[in-house]
């Protein structure tokens, strides 16, 4: 699976466009939720949240090729690199409005 294009608004989402046409957008908090690092993934774990603010925001986001992205957060967490894969994962599973209760069930 392919990324034909990203875009990033830093205070309200994330949309990445696959080559099969899909377009999935990601609101900026529920990234950071589900952050994939080791740290953020711990604390889910434990049925903590990754990030307890009200609100959140991409100060800066780096494309990894073919890979994936990664995001240096208004927080200053910046250890996360979200798979291109693992976002469409995320989506499929949880897809359409309803797709944020897939928070706690990231791949
Ligand atoms: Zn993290």
């Amino acid at each position: 699976m392919q990324v034909v294009d990203v875009e990033v608004e830093r205070e309200l989402e994330v949309r990445i466009t696959y080559d099969d046409g899909v377009t999935a957008s990601f609101p900026v908090m529920a990234l950071r939720l589900g952050c994939p690092c080791a740290g953020c993934r711990g604390k889910r774990d434990q049925g903590r949240a990754a990030y307890e603010g009200d609100t959140i925001s991409i100060l800066d986001a780096e494309l990894h090729g073919n890979w994936g992205i990664s995001v240096r957060w208004s927080d200053g967490h910046d250890t996360g690199i979200f798979a291109w894969s693992h976002l469409r994962t995320w989506w499929d599973s949880g897809s359409g409005p309803g797709w944020q209760a897939g928070v706690d069930s990231l791949p």
